[in-house]
């Protein structure tokens, strides 16, 4: 079709068109991709649990135990109650009364918002929250406000004008593509000060940040204001899978009237198994969190000695700007000639001038794989720098 394909050779004309990379090879700190063994730094799998031995015995005896498909959707005929004990984990160590799993994160959110607001409802959701957040806006029947990034100021003009009966805000805990984090006890406040119901989407908090990896609310000491705390068990918990927890009445609500919940399979039964061993093990590793931490902030002060601009932030997500998309495939390129996997993030995944590599670290990795990544992108910097030619 000839529209389909001028939008594709657009894409591709602006350094824009998407390319999937196939391992053949488990998600580890080393993978193997068409035939050659590559450094990853580009993965969520915070601590390591993708791979882990214990975990992948326990999703083993899940396969045992219930098969391999779940064979429904909740409500009909596919529920099992390795996912009622599962939810009840899950609320119980994020400190809720309740929890509803779903397929994906992306599926939680989309399922949460659009089931609660409706045309009664203003959404105010920050500038830089998550796709599946702004999806979750579209597909309610509400009016969306989009307030700047973490600016409470903005947030707060908006709230105070706004007259439909009930209110949600929303954002993410850590943001995914800047991995930076909501200030969250005074984004709280600003919420209650208008009685709006509040929604934190923690998927990249969930393992990360906390003494037991509950997320941004441990993270800041915060015990409640959240009404619904959204997690994923793809990220640190290296299975895969969404979930919402919050009070009873609020899950009792969107088991009733969320979509994406009622009208999609459930997750394998051996997935639930799975995750419920997995959050054993993430509670455990505070070690390993605070390694994370500190060679987080080392090699971020490490890049910006180098002169590369890096993001501040206190997680494992590390965007290192390059403005445009080009210069993001091109160092890119570079780093995976030099056997180093890292993402080049650009629109619509963040903002028009704004693309980036994004680095991201696992507690598994090693002193030498980091010093590695650190050696590349040295040279490569002082290459840049001593060619005027460049780009
Ligand atoms: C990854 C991510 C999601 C989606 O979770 P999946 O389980 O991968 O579908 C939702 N929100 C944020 C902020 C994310 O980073």
């Amino acid at each position: 079709m000839e529209e389909i394909k001028q939008k594709l050779e657009e894409l591709e004309k602006n350094n824009l068109e998407r390319q999937i990379y196939d391992f053949d090879s488990p998600q580890d700190t080393t993978v193997t991709y068409k035939g050659k063994s590559y450094l990853l730094f580009a993965s969520n799998n915070y601590l390591g649990l993708a791979n882990d031995s214990k975990l992948k015995q326990k999703m083993q005896e899940g396969i045992e135990k219930y098969g391999v498909g779940s064979g429904g959707s909740r409500l009909t005929t596919g529920s099992q109650s390795i996912f009622t004990q599962l939810e009840e984990k899950l609320a119980k160590w994020k400190g809720q009364e309740a929890s509803l799993l779903y397929a994906t994160g992306y599926m939680a959110n989309v399922g949460v918002i659009s089931a609660l607001a409706d045309g009664d409802w203003t959404i105010f959701s920050d500038a830089l929250n998550h796709a599946s957040i702004i999806d979750g806006c579209r597909l309610s029947k509400a009016k969306t406000m989009i307030y700047k990034h973490c600016d409470l100021e903005d947030l707060e003009n908006q709230l105070k004008v706004c007259e439909t009966p009930y209110k949600l805000v929303v954002s993410d805990g850590v943001f995914s593509m800047d991995g930076d984090l909501l200030p969250l006890k005074d984004w709280l406040k600003v919420c209650k000060k208008y009685k709006a119901i509040t929604m934190v989407d923690d998927a990249h908090a969930t393992g990360v940040l906390g003494e037991q990896g509950i997320g941004t609310p441990e993270y800041f000491g915060v015990s409640e204001g959240i009404d619904l705390h959204i997690g994923t068990a793809s990220k640190a918990l290296g299975c895969e899978g969404g979930f919402v927890v919050g009070s009873k009445e609020m899950i009792r609500y969107l088991k009733n009237k969320s979509r994406a919940f009622i009208f999609s399979t459930a997750m394998s039964p051996a997935m639930a198994y799975t995750i419920y061993s997995a959050i054993d093990e993430v509670i455990l590793r505070k070690e390993a969190r605070n390694h994370l931490r500190e060679m987080s902030g080392q090699v971020r002060k490490a890049l910006k000695q180098m002169g590369y601009e890096v993001l501040e932030g206190e997680t494992p997500i590390i965007p290192i700007l390059t403005y445009t998309a080009k210069a993001a495939l091109h160092l890119r390129d570079d780093l995976m000639a030099n056997g180093i996997i890292v993402s080049a993030i650009r629109p619509p995944s963040v903002p028009e001038g704004t693309s980036r590599l994004r680095l991201t670290l696992t507690s598994h990795h090693t002193k030498a794989q980091i010093q590695k990544l650190l050696a590349v992108m040295e040279a490569y910097k002082i290459n840049e720098n001593s060619s005027d030619t460049f780009l």
